[in-house]
């Protein structure tokens, strides 16, 4: 098939039925919805992407099903309802212009940013992760993502201070690393604490010092130190 076809087929107005079609996905954006996602450019978002390209072929019928699915090495692409939850709590009160992203994991969160701000920076321990994220970046066309291959519990100084930061493996507390790339005014959404007790938090950076809210409860893989 033609690249050009496919294109026709993505654009055309009800692909069917099957795990793309738009009835699907309406049943998921309904479901967030449900579950108290109620930013409607976040719904909008979680309902054009295409989550099964994120997914392995043989999970790509339960893309749009509210839940955690693996993407190797141990690790997971997560819970669309969780996406949905971290996007609208980091943009709730400013609309940050960069976002640096730790865990890229599938890179479907980093999609996400990338519909929503002008410049993502995302890091990924797992060099096998991040270049199958990269190509899937690349297919759906998000040339605003700077990826790095290293520890995101180091952030990215390069480009710091950044306006938002969303964590998506969970840190026994907040890195002190991280929290000092943050700008004045900046938000940091991250998960934190024990693999069984963990809670989502957002963190403000004041003038001075920060604040800190705990959102819900969370359970995410582990933030590890150092590459693989
Ligand atoms: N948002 C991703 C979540 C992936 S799971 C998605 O929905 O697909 C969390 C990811 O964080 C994993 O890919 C894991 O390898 C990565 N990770 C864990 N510790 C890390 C660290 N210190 N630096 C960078 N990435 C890390």
């Amino acid at each position: 098939m033609l690249a050009g076809d496919m294109q026709l087929m993505a654009d055309a107005p009800d692909p069917g039925i099957g795990m793309t079609s738009r009835r699907t996905r309406e049943r998921l954006i309904v479901r967030l919805k449900e579950a108290g996602i109620d930013s409607a450019e976040v719904l909008d978002v979680m309902r054009d992407l295409p989550r099964h390209l994120f997914v392995d072929e043989a999970l790509a019928s339960r893309a749009y099903e509210d839940s955690a699915l693996p993407i190797g090495r141990g690790q997971t692409i997560s819970q669309p309802y969780t996406v949905a939850r971290m996007t609208q709590a980091l943009l709730e009160r400013v609309r940050p212009d960069t976002v640096l992203e730790i865990g890229t994991g599938s890179g479907f969160q980093t999609a996400v940013l990338a519909s929503l701000v002008r410049r993502v920076y995302s890091v990924e321990r797992l060099q096998e992760l991040l270049e199958r994220a990269q190509a899937r970046l690349r297919a759906i066309k998000k040339r605003n993502v700077r990826f790095r291959y290293g520890d995101g519990a180091q952030g990215w100084l390069e480009y710091a201070p950044y306006q938002g930061i969303m964590v998506t493996a969970a840190p026994r507390g907040v890195p002190r690393v991280l929290a000092e790339q943050l700008a004045p005014g900046g938000v940091m959404v991250l998960p934190m604490g024990e693999e069984t007790q963990q809670v989502l938090v957002r963190l403000t950076r004041l003038e001075q010092g920060f604040e800190h809210e705990i959102l819900e409860a969370a359970s995410f893989v582990p933030l590890l130190s150092g590459t693989s």
